[in-house]
């Protein structure tokens, strides 16, 4: 197998340059990044539909629109991201100017995951090329004929001596992984993630995990038949209506106080086959799961004789079309792998719990989620949720609406990963805050060097303290009182 040192080689080369430094050049590789997603919007589109099933209008929510969007976000943006900041130096330091400025980390690795094939190959590089760097992308083997268009219109669109795809699966990735990067930004499991931490360790590579989990939702009573319509809708669009449950941001199980339980299972069946359909195989709204090694994986969950008993709805599968009906489990046993491993898919469970405010022990018993979404009107319960649980996000009142802003960080905490992109935050995962001190020689304080005496200790407590009176009186032989 290649080693792909040349190629990386290559890029260095184009780093070392500095024309990937320059504002205008990063401004023409996001137009041209622009560019690429517009003018192929229908062959993703296909690519999309080809690998997962995506309709085409949940291509354009979840991937082709967040990322024009993102897009022009770092056009305009870019010029002030790019201007560093202004900073103070101590006292003793005077008279100083220092700055703050952003230089690009150099060559970047990004891997990505299946389930949002495009959006999260591409999101991270809008944030390497307004950032100045150069990067390597490793787009998932999973969604193959998506990897093949990024792999295609990225050599077509953006300059090759600065960007390449390299395709490929677990051996393509570690040999990538031999080599010294400057920084590994990676989409996927946290299995993997560990590999790759692992691997970054031995360069000292920064790296950024964008990891998933399980999210739960926790769902309060909903008083008025507005608020469940509404709810009803957010939930399923949170779970079987985003890639099918394939995304790590979807719902992966609800929390339900007993007495609303059985009211919430009834509304989440009426609203499936609202949404779905009576035979959501017909549908086009569902996508598909994307392989039968996931497929397995599902039906697995489902196999399980306790886990089978809990099912209320749906569980219908068809191997040969991989497609899994939406389906709602009630209480299944907490240590069935349905509630220990992350679901990725359209199997619901509903957790019955005596009160709602026991959902914030059985969240923070488990793994750190990268969103909660909670459900309800109640203040306290909400402030309770935000000051006793942790996660990448809480959301109240709604789904997914935290992704595609570029306003917020995105990124996990604990096992669901660290680090976080999106926006100016995407800048700054590629950007190193470089300091720079400009001293003149106009004025030094014999003080801050040795030999040291006790009237040095003295100016130095005052001029940290930025306590000029002292300074003045010590240079004149007095001294002040505290
Ligand atoms: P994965 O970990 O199997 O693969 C992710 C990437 O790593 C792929 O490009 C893959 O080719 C590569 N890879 C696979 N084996 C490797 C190895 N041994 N060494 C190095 N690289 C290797 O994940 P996936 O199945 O593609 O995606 C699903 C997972 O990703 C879920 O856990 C999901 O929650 C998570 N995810 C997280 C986010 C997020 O933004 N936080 C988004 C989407 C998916």
């Amino acid at each position: 197998m290649e080693d792909f040192g040349a190629s990386l080689e290559e890029l260095r080369k184009t780093f070392r340059s500095g024309k990937t430094r320059e504002e205008s050049w990063r401004r023409s590789q996001l137009k041209a990044l622009l560019r690429l997603v517009q003018e192929k919007e229908d062959e993703i589109s296909m690519a999309l539909k080809q690998d997962l099933g995506k309709h085409h209008v949940e291509a354009y929510r979840d991937e082709i629109g967040p990322l024009v969007k993102s897009i022009e976000f770092a056009m305009a943006g870019l010029k002030g991201w790019m201007s560093g900041k202004k900073a103070k130096l101590p006292f003793a330091a005077f008279p100083a100017k220092a700055e703050i400025i952003p230089e690009p980390l150099g060559l970047v690795l990004v891997f990505s995951a299946w389930n949002l094939p495009i959006g999260l190959a591409l999101e991270p590089i809008i944030g390497a090329i307004a950032a100045g760097c150069v990067a390597v992308l490793k787009p998932s083997e999973q969604a193959p004929a998506c990897s093949s268009v990024i792999a295609k219109s990225i050599s077509a669109y953006l300059d090759p001596k600065a960007f390449k795809v390299i395709e490929g699966g677990s051996l393509v990735s570690e040999r990538l992984l031999e080599h010294k990067w400057d920084k590994i930004f990676f989409t996927g499991s946290a299995a993997v993630g560990r590999l790759i931490m692992t691997a970054a360790a031995k360069h000292l590579t920064p790296v950024t995990l964008e990891l998933g989990g399980k999210c739960p939702a926790i769902v309060d009573s909903l008083s008025s038949s507005w608020d469940k319509d509404i709810a009803l809708k957010r939930i399923l669009a949170g779970k079987f209506g985003t890639c099918s449950g394939q995304a790590c941001i979807v719902i992966d199980y609800i929390l339900v106080e007993r007495k609303f339980s059985s009211e919430l299972v009834q509304l989440l069946k009426k609203y499936i086959q609202a949404v779905f359909g009576d035979n959501p195989k017909q549908t086009h709204s569902v996508a598909r799961i994307v392989s039968k090694k996931h497929f397995t994986r599902l039906k697995s969950f489902l196999d399980e004789p306790k886990v089978k008993a809990s099912l209320v709805y749906g569980g219908l599968m068809d191997e040969d079309n991989l497609f899994i009906e939406p389906t709602l489990l009630v209480d299944p046993p907490l240590n069935a792998a349905v509630m220990t491993e992350e679901i990725f898919g359209p199997i619901l469970p509903i957790i019955t719990l005596e009160k709602i405010e026991d959902s914030i022990d059985f969240i923070n018993f488990r793994p750190k989620p990268l969103t909660i979404y909670a459900f309800t009107h109640n203040e306290t319960l909400k402030n309770k949720i935000v000051s006793q649980t942790s996660s990448g996000s809480l959301v109240f009142n709604d789904t997914i609406v935290q992704y595609a802003a570029d306003t917020l960080p995105f990124g996990g905490v604990g096992e669901s990963g660290f680090g976080r992109y999106h926006g100016k935050f995407s800048f700054d995962t590629f950007s190193h805050e470089k300091v720079i001190a400009r001293r003149s020689y106009l004025i030094d304080f014999w003080f801050r060097y040795p030999p040291w005496d006790f009237k040095k200790l003295q100016l130095l407590k005052a001029g940290y303290r930025f306590d000029y009176v002292s300074i003045v009186l010590m240079f004149l032989g007095l001294k002040r009182t505290y």
